[in-house]
């Protein structure tokens, strides 16, 4: 058999776009979306043609948010991939999604159909008071409610992600969030330190001034590492941690410089013989991504940085 390959899809799209974020992600642009699952379609089709012999062991759909898609979106881009590439039996597809577009248990099912089997949620926070702050679109029983309608839909990987080091968030506060999350049981936490980056809305908030400053990020990030442990979560990577086996394939081909194909106009690729930034920004009207954009980084880090992600 040949090669393997992870197959990294940016959707560039939010709900709303969160104070903290400098990811490439446009809100509120309905109207562009279907012409850039077009375009996104015809890049898979492309790129197709230069990935003979290669089986394709990892699909993420990252962002933005991914589920902001919906179901038929969603659909049309994981046929894409099924049409286009050789998709081995055991393929670890992951969605990154957002609580509050995940919601509808007909279109889980059907994306449990479609392939994926491993979903991202972003729940940032157990504190509303503190989501609302960071300018996120759900609270946390919307987040307990998608994990449940995750479960129920038939996906029993689930990754939660967290962000530590919020403005006035003390010890007490987060792990009150870490507790309630592990609690939730996903199979994968991922713990972030916020970090504010300029040019972001919270860069310029009179809240920047009561985020905790490193030291005080680093016990958090210490107690995160020890409690995690004792909840029976491997800390394999600087921010995530598995129950055993639940590491993500996908983020340690990133780790281990394992070869991946990043479409849209967010991610990196190492791919063939080369690794190029492939950075850039969507192009609603050319119907198509322009490369060397202002994207100002990329969508994951190199191995040996660490950062906030979401979705
Ligand atoms: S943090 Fe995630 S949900 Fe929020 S704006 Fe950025 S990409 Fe969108």
């Amino acid at each position: 058999m040949g090669k393997n390959l992870g197959l990294y899809l940016h959707v560039p799209f939010c709900r709303s776009k969160c104070i903290y974020c400098d990811f490439y992600s446009l809100p509120q642009a309905e109207e562009q979306i279907d012409r850039y699952i077009e375009a996104l379609c015809r890049h898979l089709e492309a790129a197709a043609a230069r990935c003979e012999g290669y089986t394709v062991d990892t699909v993420y759909l990252g962002g933005g948010t991914p589920s902001y898609l919906g179901r038929e979106r969603l659909e049309t881009v994981l046929d894409a991939v099924h049409k286009f590439y050789h998709i081995a039996e055991n393929a670890e597809v992951t969605l990154e999604a957002n609580p509050d577009s995940t919601g509808d248990k007909k279109m889980i099912r059907a994306l449990r159909e479609a392939g994926v089997n491993r979903v991202s949620l972003g729940v940032q926070s157990a504190d509303d008071r503190m989501l609302r702050l960071l300018g996120r679109p759900h609270s946390f029983a919307q987040a307990e409610g998608a994990v449940a309608g995750l479960r129920q839909g038939g996906i029993e990987n689930i990754s939660l992600d967290l962000i530590y080091g919020l403005p006035g968030q003390t010890m007490g506060h987060w792990q009150e969030t870490l507790e309630r999350t592990a609690a939730l049981s996903p199979e994968h936490l991922s713990c972030y330190g916020l970090k504010v980056e300029e040019g972001t809305p919270l860069a310029s908030m009179e809240a920047r001034e009561a985020i905790p400053d490193g030291d005080a990020q680093a016990d958090f990030y210490l107690w995160t590492v020890r409690r995690l442990e004792e909840l029976g979560y491997g800390q394999y990577e600087i921010s995530n941690f598995a129950r055993p086996g639940r590491h993500s394939r996908h983020n340690m081909k990133y780790w281990t410089l394992g070869e991946y194909l990043g479409l849209g106009p967010g991610p990196t690729r190492t791919w063939g013989a080369c690794a190029s930034p492939g950075r850039g920004t969507w192009g609603p009207t050319a119907g198509a991504w322009r490369p060397g954009g202002s994207s100002r980084r990329p969508r994951r880090p190199s191995p040996g940085t660490s950062g906030v992600w979401s979705t």
